[in-house]
């Protein structure tokens, strides 16, 4: 009974006027970087991008109440309640927080580098408009739980955080990830992390079909989901294996090369891939398989993109948001891979891949979409989940499908009713760009305000925080 009492003295104070948006209680430190702090929060005269699928609104009210959208519409017809901060965003495009589906804490690059990010890359995810972020595989699964027990105390600025175990692969050199021998193994591990707090596993490249099986096991008993950067394993016998989703699309799917031998991970045949008729039987076939188990697949357009000569164009925000060494690093990186561009297949393969998501999504495929911010290190956190925006419209996609990719499509993989779209009800989870986004792809990039519970953290500030962190910490 005495909870209840306390819990109505909560429910007067919040519905005070004046009080604040919804959310946990905010430290200092992220008090900091929060520009909009109202009960109620009406946006006016916005461009919207709902993230339904739908095209672009113009002249649109967002009204934000109590962290939550309570509605949205013309601007000729929305009722701003009295109370409301309203702020006139003419000029401006809202499109749903973004939900980063392969959205790691930590980084690498083609140098040797392997840092975890718990400063840097919760903030520029923020920063960039990504909201939401499944980690997709942890090199430092604890690191993680402690991040996201710290962002949902408002303790630190960050995205909502949807956290992976280790990940499970089979023998590999490489020290940072689990190698699992037998589904015994298997199935220890993910109990073990699932009680720690791991909602997702990401099986990797050398995994078998026996222990992925075991995985998926395990894991669906404890309501916890797997997804896999694939090679061993093809996407059809993954499918028919149990697993949840998929990543990095057609390259991570090797089940194309000619003589692949069960279990073992082939090298890409370029040739084939490059060959290869997304609207053809074999293409439509994993499709038809995915489509049937409801298999989503994420696309990472980003991090492929740093391996073409000179794209992406270079970045000053990327620049500076590296420290003085990653940034030579990545520099030289670039200079290598312009020098040898004449014999660079990467071109020709990303546009491959682009048309295999194009095919999935028309066969009824469930695309998300996320940075992973690995590879040569070009792709950063959240400014390389605005990348796959660009790169999505550049695959053929219209804007507002991108925008549900890379929202509402990454809400539904999580289970996430509540967030996703610009919807009466819904959390109030939004982006707030300076430019016309549907007109101009780039405008992703011109974040001013990113509203988080329905508070708004000033992008700016979270960017201005972090330069020079990426690759220390
Ligand atoms: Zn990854």
């Amino acid at each position: 009974m005495r909870a209840q009492g306390l819990s109505l003295v909560i429910a007067a104070l919040v519905a005070w006027p004046g009080a604040v948006a919804q959310g946990p209680p905010l430290s200092e430190l992220t008090k900091s970087f929060v520009s909009v702090d109202a009960q109620v929060v009406a946006l006016t005269h916005v461009t919207v991008i709902d993230g339904t699928g739908a095209g672009p609104k113009a002249d649109q009210t967002v009204v934000i109440s109590n962290g939550r959208i309570s509605a949205v519409g013309p601007f000729a017809s929305v009722n701003i309640p009295a109370n409301a901060t309203v702020l006139d965003r003419s000029g401006h495009t809202v499109i749903p927080g973004l939900v980063g589906m392969h959205d790691h804490t930590f980084y690498t690059n083609s140098a040797g580098r392997r840092a975890q990010l718990n400063t840097s890359a919760p903030r520029l995810y923020l920063a960039a408009g990504v909201t939401s972020i499944r980690t997709t595989g942890s090199i430092s699964p604890y690191a993680e739980i402690s991040l996201k027990d710290q962002i949902e105390k408002g303790k630190v600025p960050g995205p909502r955080m949807h956290i992976s175990g280790p990940y499970l692969t089979g023998p590999d050199d490489v020290v940072e990830r689990m190698h699992i021998t037998t589904p015994e193994q298997a199935r220890r591990v993910v109990n073990y992390w699932a009680d720690e707090g791991a909602t997702w596993f990401k099986v990797y490249t050398e995994i078998s079909r026996a222990n992925l099986r075991a995985i998926t096991d395990a894991a669906h008993k404890r309501g916890v989901k797997v997804t896999g950067h694939l090679c061993s394993v093809g996407y059809k016998e993954a499918v028919e294996a149990g697993i949840d989703a998929l990543e990095h699309g057609l390259m991570a799917n090797l089940e194309y090369v000619p003589g692949k031998q069960p279990d073992a991970c082939p090298a890409m045949d370029r040739a084939t891939y490059l060959a290869l008729d997304v609207n053809g039987p074999r293409a439509q076939e994993t499709f038809k398989a995915m489509v049937a188990k409801g298999v989503p697949m994420t696309s990472t357009l980003a991090v492929y993109e740093i391996s073409i000569p000179n794209r992406p164009p270079l970045d000053q925000r990327v620049l500076d948001a590296m420290s003085t060494d990653v940034r030579a690093e990545y520099v030289a990186t670039r200079e290598r891979l312009a020098a040898n561009a004449a014999n660079n297949p990467s071109l020709a393969m990303l546009k491959k891949a682009m048309e295999y998501e194009l095919a999935f999504v028309k066969a009824g495929g469930t695309l998300a979409a996320g940075v992973d911010p690995t590879g040569n290190g070009g792709a950063l956190p959240g400014y390389g989940d605005q990348r796959n925006y660009e790169l999505l419209i550049e695959a053929g996609f219209q804007p507002g499908q991108v925008v549900q990719i890379m929202s509402a499509n990454g809400a539904k993989v999580l289970g996430q009713k509540d967030l996703g779209t610009v919807q009466n009800g819904k959390i109030a989870d939004l982006v707030l760009l300076r430019g016309d986004l549907a007109a101009n792809p780039v405008a992703i990039r011109n974040v001013v305000t990113v509203f988080k519970d329905g508070r708004g953290f000033d992008a700016p500030k979270l960017i201005e925080s972090v330069k020079g962190l990426v690759g220390i910490r």
